[in-house]
């Protein structure tokens, strides 16, 4: 019998069969996938006809069907349904696949057939979107070093080597910190917190073997302490160790491996040719260079300092009146801020949440892509992985377009957050393929299933993401959907956020689970007030991890980080009572991996965007207007890869960006 993951899917839509599929296919699957992928590249590499667009460009995006259904399946289950079994494949998949990657981008013959139409793409006759694959592929497998001869190509494997190995270390020291710290707290010391705190702290101390709760270095636990404890010398103690994390001294400190780490990043970009590190990072992104960066995160900061200054004054005064004299610190700010929140926008969670039912909340997250792009929703009977998924298709005009499954609850076995992934991308080559979009959520079940705001805003969110995937309309697969630049494929999902705050949205769906009566207009208001609380502070510890993240990665590597971080938040005049949101010990984003290496301003840079974008539909004085739907589907919803990101942009909004409506969102100047 075929192996049901190998098999043709003559299933409706092509879904996979998940009531066929057992964890016992999946490793001889894989391996036989695996190696058809193997066979594939190297009948590529080594064709016997000089290199063609059709025979070498055409064949990397054809080739992998086999091994691109087998894992669409596998880290569909491994990351949503998991279990002892698929966790073990995964261990064994993982440095499997990496190893490939790693053979396909070193494979010389591969590359100088890429080359050769690279050098010779004048004449070849392409369309737009073809040379636009051809570039990026060109343009991967230089940045991956495949151009490197002799000792050159030699070192680069030495730092890449070094560099995975330096960026775990970086981690496990980082989980051995948090891990060891914990501060037992008597039952007086209790006083104060509020009860899922408490809950958190008591069964934090049973799995520490303590005597009675503790307050650990998890963020879930330390942030409400920091919050809510009135005790200010258990909040310094904790707040200590807590900025301590990776600068302990003994094994476990990272300041060197950060040292190491930059000076190797620098080594790296200029064995490619560039001037520093980060000229390489941004170079495939939106931003460019590290000076579109750095004027952008400027532009924020100076409002938002400003408006961090105020508040401290505030709170300062509050802790006065408290009977603490002296200057307010690092581990009162959270404490005050939570006081002056209470005050200013008490939100009774426990009152907003039957207004949030998640049924009506998918049906609103629905009823906008009706308005906005006239997309029809039928939910769908079709085995899935879970008895929870549910599924859809997705249509427009009568005409196909997607099918769209969604994954709500908690369980054990899935992994936490929140996500978007495309089970099959949005392809016309070699044939027609209409894309298979996932969001998987972590919602509580209840009858009723009810959701916090937070929860409301990540449905639409991810479902944002699900929209720029089921919108996608390209020919290459490569390129589609959110295959776009990191600091731009968070623009469609945030944007999206946007329709919830949308008054007539929440008017007709954020309906009351038992009596069916609409959000009062005074919890709306508070609703999105408490949004805006507290932006000057974390604005400003934000921004300040981001420019020391640019200033490490830009011109030559520092010898000693710490020093240079000093130097930058120095030069900036960092408020003395906030911290960094990440320094750089247990700067994780940067470090542990290449992820957000001089690309932790991208998360600022996405809702610069998102706010602007939205402000075109605003200046049109409708949420909803048509023309302005029609250009963000036919200029960023629908263009996936195919065309650089500040031009798509530009297209939608006739110029780039502005950081106007991000301050006026985030309350750092008067809107
Ligand atoms: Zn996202």
């Amino acid at each position: 019998m075929t192996n049901p993951l190998l098999a043709d899917w003559d299933t409706p839509f092509k879904l996979a069969p998940f009531d066929t599929i057992s964890d016992d296919d999946f490793a001889p699957a894989f391996e036989q996938a695996l190696a058809a992928h193997k066979a594939e590249i190297a009948a590529i590499a080594d064709h016997a006809d000089a290199p063609s667009f059709a025979n070498t460009i055409e064949a990397l995006e054809r080739a992998g069907a086999a091994l691109d259904k087998v894992l669409s399946v596998f880290f569909s289950v491994a990351g949503a349904d998991s279990n002892p079994a698929r966790e073990a494949l995964q261990r064994d998949f993982s440095p499997k696949l990496a190893a490939h990657s790693a053979e396909i981008s070193a494979n010389k013959a591969l590359f100088a057939r890429i080359k050769t139409l690279w050098e010779a793409r004048e004449s070849l006759a392409l369309n737009a979107e073809q040379r636009r694959v051809l570039m990026l592929t060109h343009r991967g497998f230089v940045r991956g070093g495949a151009a490197l001869e002799g000792d050159a190509d030699a070192r680069m494997k030495e730092i890449k080597g070094r560099l995975a190995v330096l960026g775990t270390e970086f981690t496990q020291n980082l989980l051995a910190d948090e891990r060891d710290w914990f501060m037992p707290l008597a039952e007086e010391d209790l006083e104060g917190l509020p009860g899922f705190a408490v809950d958190a702290a008591r069964a934090a101390g049973a799995e520490k073997g303590a005597e009675g709760p503790v307050v650990t270095l998890s963020r879930s636990i330390i942030v409400p302490f920091l919050q809510f404890s009135p005790r200010r010398d258990l909040r310094e103690k904790a707040f200590a160790a807590w900025a301590a994390r990776g600068a302990n001294g003994g094994e476990t400190d990272n300041r060197e491996i950060a040292a190491e780490i930059l000076a190797l990043r620098e080594e790296r970009a200029k064995l490619l040719g560039y001037g520093c590190f980060a000229d390489y990072k941004l170079e495939t992104e939106m931003a460019k260079t590290p000076e579109a960066v750095r004027s952008l995160l400027m532009e924020v900061w100076a409002p938002a300092k400003a408006q961090a200054e105020a508040d401290a004054a505030v709170l300062t005064e509050m802790m006065h009146a408290d009977g603490v004299n002296g200057d307010l610190a690092p581990w009162d700010w959270r404490y005050y801020a939570e006081k002056r929140r209470k005050a200013e926008h008490d939100l009774d969670e426990a009152a907003l949440k039957p207004y949030l039912q998640l049924e009506r909340m998918i049906a609103a997250s629905f009823a906008c892509a009706t308005k906005l792009f006239g997309l029809e929703f039928k939910e769908l009977d079709v085995p899935l992985y879970h008895e929870d998924c549910r599924a859809w298709e997705v249509t427009r005009g009568g005409d196909h377009v997607a099918v769209f499954i969604g994954d709500y609850f908690a369980r054990g076995g899935k992994r936490s957050g929140a996500w978007c992934s495309a089970m099959r991308g949005q392809a016309k080559f070699p044939e027609v393929q209409g894309p298979v979009v996932i969001n998987v959520c972590n919602f509580a079940k209840g009858e009723p299933a009810l959701l916090s705001y937070d929860d409301a805003r990540t449905l639409f969110h991810e479902f944002g993401h699900a929209l720029h995937q089921m919108l996608s309309n390209v020919t290459y697969e490569s390129i589609s959907g959110t295959s776009v630049a990191r600091d731009f494929v968070e623009l469609p999902s945030q944007l999206y956020e946007h329709w919830l705050e949308v008054p007539e949205v929440l008017a007709e769906y954020a309906t009351h689970a038992e009596t069916g009566a609409p959000m009062p207009q005074e919890m709306l208001e508070k609703v999105l007030g408490a949004a805006n609380f507290d932006q000057g502070f974390a604005t400003v510890e934000y921004v300040a991890s981001a420019l020391v993240d640019l200033a490490f990665h830009e011109g030559a590597a520092p010898g000693d980080p710490m020093a240079k971080q000093a130097e930058v938040l120095a030069e900036l005049g960092m408020p003395a009572a906030i911290t960094m949101r990440h320094a750089t010990p247990h700067f994780a984003h940067v470090f542990a991996g290449d992820g957000y290496s001089s690309g932790y301003y991208s998360y600022m840079w996405s809702e610069v965007m998102d706010a602007d974008a939205f402000e075109a539909f605003e200046e049109a004085g409708d949420a909803f207007d048509p023309k302005t739907a029609k250009a963000l589907e036919e200029h960023i919803l629908s263009t996936g890869g195919s065309v650089e990101a500040d031009a798509l942009y530009t297209r939608f909004r006739g110029r780039l960006p502005g950081v106007e409506a991000l301050l006026k969102g985030r309350g750092l100047v008067a809107g």
